[in-house]
């Protein structure tokens, strides 16, 4: 059955969303951008000059399973512990699990979870009730996402979804199929590669509880469509499905296939959609709306997956703020509403250094792991160290500064501009330069060793986000 998700990828794997954003050359004269520019390039190209580097051979790669040739875990597993590739009789017993702890928690979602007095009181049922209590709150900039996943047992993006699906009352209003739906949620969360640190369905989740915050905003929620909300809630959560753990530069410079199915531009980003693409097909969920509905919303699905290819930051930037400097937004138009869903996922993306102190401080951490592991992978395979990849040379608060800097801070005071009046906005922001001054603190006095035990201390004394009014 999964092959057939890897075949319809494959099959529909020519890049043709070019039509969705007019690229715009970046003004010469701003010095910022070219910094921003040169940082992107940094990170993404490989190169401070954007030039890529190619010529080692792709002799890392292995079939992960059907069509998806893909990066050979074992590889990538760098320590001892987590070095086992999984069996077949494993990944078996696994799905089984997964399954079972899928039926478990689709009782919360239907509001079955047994409370009966006297009866025998299961741990479970303890950790659901608390999970359906944090539920009560999804729409809080503070939500613990990763307490929301060790509470549905690793579900928390089927979980969230399905309560946002309900929430908005989208199973309704496009008839879908519930077990249509949870099929395509449990692939979907089964996709990611839950050894990545940073890009898993927990990521995943955490993108569509962000997105959930920005549908909400007063300025956009009275605008958007269900169609609207539905495609901005499912590009969140499959943004990066499937996502091997290695950037672009690293799958073009070990010549991986989909490197070349996608011309080296946009691989991943493409990859996520068309995989997106295969799973709701094979699911059918979209089956019994008229296939130019189901193709608009495919094609749309696209255009918001493509928009989070970091590489192309500059040309939204510029976009955004053009309109926002011309005042020429109109909401009502499904192609303006479109184009801020494209920036409202990108904010979602790249929130994580927005978020309170403590729970900001785990992805970098988890992110910079990430970028470590790729870096210690090419140090073993003789190729060419990638930026930001070298655990000796890149701590994590060098990191961080440069992301918030060129990345994060411009996008987010455009969206601060654009949702004026917003608590939330504020909120972001604020706990934006608190972070960034934390990771200043940070790299000016310790080593890249120090950072976790004395991000610690910096909790405990600074207080970042603990007990803050949140919106
Ligand atoms: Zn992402």
């Amino acid at each position: 059955m999964r092959l057939a998700a890897g075949s319809l990828a494959r099959s529909c794997g020519a890049r043709d969303m070019k039509t969705v954003s007019t690229r715009l050359m970046p003004s010469p004269s701003v010095v910022i951008h070219e910094r921003r520019t040169r940082w992107l390039n940094v990170l993404f190209n490989g190169r401070a000059d954007g030039r890529l580097n190619t010529g080692h051979a792709g002799v890392l790669l292995a079939e992960r399973r059907g069509s998806y040739p893909l990066i050979d875990l074992r590889i990538l597993k760098t320590s001892a512990q987590q070095g086992e590739v999984e069996s077949g009789t494993r990944r078996k017993i696994k799905r089984l699990l997964s399954f079972q702890r899928y039926c478990h928690a689709s009782r919360l979602l239907r509001g079955l979870v047994p409370h009966t007095p006297g009866s025998l009181h299961l741990l479970d049922d303890d950790y659901l009730g608390q999970a359906a209590h944090m539920l009560s709150k999804v729409g809080t900039w503070n939500f613990d996402i990763f307490l929301f996943d060790r509470l549905t047992n690793g579900n928390s993006l089927v979980t969230l979804m399905c309560h946002l699906f309900n929430v908005y009352g989208l199973i309704h209003h496009f008839q879908l199929d519930m077990v249509k739906l949870h099929r395509f949620l449990g692939m979907v969360q089964q996709d990611y590669h839950s050894q990545n640190p940073y890009h898993n369905a927990v990521h995943a989740a955490d993108v569509t509880q962000a997105m959930y915050c920005y549908l909400k905003e007063p300025k956009l929620a009275e605008q958007l469509t269900p169609l609207d909300v539905f495609l901005g809630l499912m590009a969140a959560a499959a943004h990066d499905v499937d996502h091997p753990g290695v950037n672009q530069p690293f799958l073009i410079k070990t010549r991986h296939h989909l490197a070349s199915l996608y011309q080296n531009t946009s691989v991943l980003e493409s990859h996520h959609w068309r995989s997106t693409v295969g799973m709701l097909r094979e699911s059918g969920l979209l089956s019994h709306l008229p296939a130019d509905m189901s193709q608009d919303m495919e094609q749309q699905l696209g255009s918001l997956i493509l928009a989070t290819d970091i590489s192309r930051q500059n040309e939204f930037l510029l976009t955004f703020r053009d309109h926002l400097d011309n005042q020429d937004l109109d909401l009502q138009l499904a192609s303006h509403r479109h184009f801020i869903l494209q920036i409202a996922l990108k904010c979602a993306d790249v929130c994580n250094p927005c978020r309170v102190w403590e729970l900001s401080r785990q992805w970098s951490e988890r992110v910079c792991e990430e970028f470590y592991r790729q870096g210690d992978l090419e140090r073993k395979f003789d190729l060419e160290i990638s930026p930001l990849c070298n655990k000796q040379a890149d701590s994590v608060p060098a990191i961080q500064i440069g992301f918030i800097s060129y990345i994060v801070e411009p996008l987010f005071e455009e969206w601060h501009r654009f949702t004026k009046p917003s608590l939330l906005s504020q909120t972001m922001l604020d706990h934006l330069h608190k972070n960034k001054v934390c990771w200043s603190r940070l790299r000016c006095t310790h080593t890249p060793s120090d950072v976790h035990s004395d991000t610690e201390e910096n909790t405990a004394e600074g207080g970042d986000g603990e007990g803050e009014d949140i919106p």
